[in-house]
């Protein structure tokens, strides 16, 4: 099969300049690009003036591991011109699955309606290749789920032999073609990981030549140690590919931090580390509402949590732990998604406004809303600002990454943060407002992460390359999702190609 684009201004995704012309795509792969007209072989056609072509654009951090088997055709991802996602991060990877885990991932993506019937990667692979989902898909091996498949979710440290035993499952990973290594050091139960286990886990990364990407420990109070407790972790095992997820300060006390923060980075690549990041271009995260807890609530795992709230002695306590806390904090957190459809109609909205309706202690509806099922409650936290986002996109080892998983176009599996679906097209016009060269705000969505987690033959317009192609009217491409409406169609996507295939038609 045949795929002509002509008169396209083409972004080869490596940073060169765009320059008009022409590419020809046989059997989904790039045959020949040449500047200028040419005389166009018959096949597909498109006359392209006006437009620019780049490569199809790689999300350089995605949680679609569950939801793309739910929703293979992926309308969050490829609408904003992804076709590549790299899978399985912040520790959460779908594989391997034990008896000690598996409960607990079914209970995680329960939403989803999706059985969990595989138990390593290869049988999540045939899993995905059976529902045929329209962006191609990057696993890594999340260490969370790895520690979980091997003594469960409970705080407890690993003896010498377990650490042997993780070791090994990590490489099964990777002998099954996992991309990298990744943690959610946060969350339970990566957090109760020490530094020999991190140490011990990144030997056989480096031992494999993958990339480690890491949800750090901390991302506010304990931002700078936690980066210096990865890179001496990284450096004691010999590995120099670091990659930090989502990369930001979180928390208005911690904003100065960023200086600091700058000067560690260039500090560590310029003591040979390979050191990149992702993020994505909004100053509000998502993540699961449990996160606000503290100790010792903080150390159950969702499942635990949902459980030990059903005592009426637990849940008194943990609502008078939540009203500690200061009442502006109310204001400052949005409700995504909760267990069942109690909830729906405050998706969106603070917890204080959604409290103020029911009449009740926003600490009492969260409480609430943990007992009703932990591991579907989810929130948005304002907790970054806007200079500070500016400054660590401006980098130009920081990819574009949702930090979000594929969905639908319609609500059927929950809303998403706008970040689902207005990533690429907000990240760009940022750094488009910084100043900088379209050819390199491209690199970033393209040939940077591609070099990240080495994927061959992507992330460029170049003959021999895979046919992932976007077209799209600059002047038009804009994000339109927010929180009220998070499923809004990106503007100026004009079409989509994944291998030669046309996966996209937009307006
Ligand atoms: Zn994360």
């Amino acid at each position: 099969m045949k795929l002509v684009i002509k008169n396209a201004l083409i972004y080869d995704g490596g940073g060169s300049r765009p320059f008009s012309g022409t590419v020809v795509c046989v059997d989904g792969i790039i045959k020949l690009v040449a500047g200028g007209s040419l005389a166009v072989p018959a096949g597909q056609v498109y006359d392209a003036r006006g437009l620019a072509l780049t490569p199809g654009f790689i999300d350089a951090h995605s949680h679609s591991d569950i939801s793309i088997l739910a929703a293979p055709e992926a309308a969050g991802k490829i609408s904003q011109g992804i076709t590549t996602e790299i899978i399985g991060n912040c520790g959460l990877s779908v594989y391997p699955v034990t008896k000690h885990n598996r409960e607990h991932l079914q209970e995680f993506y329960r939403s989803y309606n999706v059985e969990i019937s595989w138990t390593d990667l290869n049988g999540y692979r045939a899993e995905l290749a059976r529902r045929r989902p329209a962006a191609d898909i990057v696993p890594l091996s999340g260490h969370n789920t790895l520690r979980a498949a091997l003594c469960g979710y409970g705080k407890h440290r690993l003896s010498n032999g377990e650490l042997r035993q993780l070791q090994a499952l990590l490489a099964a990973d990777f002998d099954q073609g996992a991309a990298g290594l990744s943690t959610g050091l946060l969350y339970v139960p990566g957090k109760f990981a020490d530094f020999s286990e991190l140490s011990g886990l990144l030997t056989t990364v480096a031992r494999y030549d993958r990339v480690y990407t890491t949800h750090l420990r901390s991302e506010g109070n304990l931002l700078l140690e936690s980066v210096n407790e990865t890179l001496a972790a990284a450096r004691q095992a010999g590995l120099k590919r670091v990659h930090l997820s989502h990369l930001k300060v979180a928390g208005a006390a911690n904003w100065h931090k960023i200086d600091e923060l700058l000067i560690l980075l260039e500090a560590a690549q310029n003591a040979g580390f390979e050191l990149t990041a992702d993020r994505y271009p909004y100053t509000e995260s998502l993540t699961q509402l449990s996160t606000m807890l503290p100790e010792p609530y903080s150390d159950l795992d969702d499942l635990t949590l949902t459980k030990t709230l059903q005592n009426d002695s637990d849940f008194a306590r943990v609502e008078t732990v939540l009203k500690a806390l200061p009442a502006e904090r109310w204001q400052t957190v949005r409700l995504v998604a909760a267990a069942g459809h109690e909830y729906e109609r405050f998706y969106g909205q603070s917890l204080a406004a959604a409290a103020a309706a029911l009449n009740q202690h926003p600490a009492t509806l969260s409480a609430e809303i943990l007992r009703a099922g932990a591991a579907g409650a989810a929130a948005a936290f304002q907790g970054m600002n806007e200079a500070n986002l500016r400054r660590l996109i401006r980098l130009d080892t920081v990819a574009c990454g949702t930090d979000e998983s594929a969905r639908p176009a319609d609500y059927s599996l929950g809303r998403s943060h706008p970040r689902g679906f207005g990533s690429t097209a907000r990240f760009c016009n940022i750094l488009r407002e910084e100043g900088l060269p379209p050819e390199q705000i491209i690199r970033r969505l393209t040939s940077l992460p591609a070099q990240i987690f080495r994927l061959p033959g992507k992330g460029r317009i170049k003959a021999g390359y895979a046919a992932d192609l976007v077209l799209l009217d600059p002047d038009e491409f804009s994000d339109t999702a927010t929180f009220a409406a998070p499923h809004q169609l990106t503007r100026g996507i004009r079409r989509v190609w994944r291998r030669g295939e046309l996966i996209y038609s937009g307006s």
